[in-house]
């Protein structure tokens, strides 16, 4: 077994349970990619097994804190078992879910969402691309399926230095499916959508917008970057009068079509732009449109703290157009996926961003991910989603 010696003081955040060893914490010893490793502090203790990602920042992440414990076949079987166990913890109502969720859930690199009878898993670390066929078998012995299909090709991975990968990695069948979210069901392709196919993580946002939507019965509502139009089919199916839906992608509208069809939704009650959000939201300002109900859903503007300042921009920018395109009384979902931005961060740009538009705003509620998406509090980066509920000052 190799070891990784760390520099004089740098076993702190391993000693609170913190998974990551970054490189400038390693004073000597290398692995190959993906290996386990045994950590160890300045003075030799024991501090932790690890996986080596020898190209990466992270340098090392940490699989168990346990020195009796070996990285095997039961060690994985075992942290899979325990993942799928803890979502019976949460009411997820939806057979799709997010069964694995990397280091929240002891799987570092390790992303794995079911969509019905099929899994989808992201490898985005050395150790679990490493692991990749003991944790497939695992994968489907634990959940009894028989479906696997890799999505490894996120652009995270080349921090890793490996190849983006996709395909069946266990059995075969249609990449196009429709999952049952709540009371409404939602076509997604897994082959060819965004991340494993779908954002589940805004399930439980999008039934909040609904039961907003059935309160107030919106009668103009704006979904910006609708991708397949899951807050568009809460409106429409919580009765707004119309919906208007912005996204730059053709595909993703497509299927947002499809979905109001799907739940025999009003399709004159819903107009899909393939438009960029930003100079939509200006035409609308000066066209003297307003409406009841925003979501401003964006892509990820800053994923590393490095991006902080250029995303802040970027997101005090829409949620100031947003904000005056309110009426009053009007409701705001407004959201941050962005790993560099803070909740704290957000909801500065978020409350500057109203200054800056001359519109107070009462903070409704405060949002997070959905909850098989967990966060734990020895690891506070998995904090990534972040939503406010902004009811415009009548
Ligand atoms: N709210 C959605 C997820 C949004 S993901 C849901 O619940 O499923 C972000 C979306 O923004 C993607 O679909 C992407 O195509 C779109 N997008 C990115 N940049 C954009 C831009 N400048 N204008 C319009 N859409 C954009």
């Amino acid at each position: 077994m190799k070891v990784i010696r760390l520099r004089p003081g740098k076993e702190k955040s391993l000693l609170r349970g913190h998974p990551w060893i970054f490189d400038g914490a390693v004073a000597k010893g290398s692995a190959d990619s993906g290996e386990t490793v045994r950590i160890e502090s300045h003075e030799g203790a024991f501090l932790a097994w690890a996986a080596y990602s020898p190209k990466s920042r992270i340098r090392a992440r940490v699989w168990s804190f346990d020195p009796a414990e070996r990285i095997d076949a039961d060690f994985f079987s075992a942290r899979v078992r325990k993942a799928i166990q803890a979502r019976s913890l949460w009411h997820i109502d939806s057979d799709a879910m997010r069964l694995i969720h990397g280091e929240s859930d002891g799987l570092p690199g390790l992303v794995v969402d079911r969509y019905g009878d099929t899994l989808v898993a992201q490898m985005t670390s050395c150790g679990a691309e490493r692991f990749k066929p003991l944790l497939s078998k695992t994968l489907l012995a634990q959940t009894g399926l028989t479906r696997l299909y890799e999505r490894s090709d996120g652009s995270v991975r080349a921090l890793e230095g490996l190849p983006e990968v996709s395909g069946w990695l266990m059995g075969q069948g249609p990449c196009e499916r429709v999952i049952q979210e709540h009371s409404w069901r939602l076509g997604l392709d897994i082959a060819r959508g965004h991340k494993t196919g779908f954002y589940l993580d805004q399930r439980e946002n999008r039934q909040l917008f609904y039961q907003w939507t059935r309160q107030r019965r919106f009668a103009q509502v704006l979904n910006c970057f609708s991708y397949t139009g899951g807050f568009t089919v809460a409106a429409l199916a919580g009765g707004a009068g119309h919906v208007t839906s912005i996204d730059s992608s053709a595909l993703a509208l497509d299927q947002a079509r499809a979905n109001v069809r799907l739940n025999a939704l009003d399709e004159s009650r819903a107009d899909m732009l393939d438009a960029d959000v930003n100079t939509s939201l200006r035409q609308f300002l000066e066209q003297g449109r307003r409406f009841d109900a925003i979501v401003l859903d964006p892509p990820k503007f800053a994923p590393t703290a490095a991006h902080a300042e250029k995303a802040a921009r970027a997101y005090k920018d829409i949620n100031r157009l947003a904000l005056q395109l309110l009426v009053p009384g009007g409701v705001l979902f407004t959201f941050s996926c962005s790993g560099g931005v803070s909740a704290d961060l957000f909801h500065k740009i978020v409350a500057s961003a109203g200054t800056d538009a001359g519109v107070d705003a009462f903070i409704s509620q405060k949002l997070g991910g959905a909850p098989d998406h967990p966060l734990t509090v020895c690891f506070p980066e998995g904090e990534y989603l972040k939503g406010l509920v902004l009811v415009r000052k009548p």
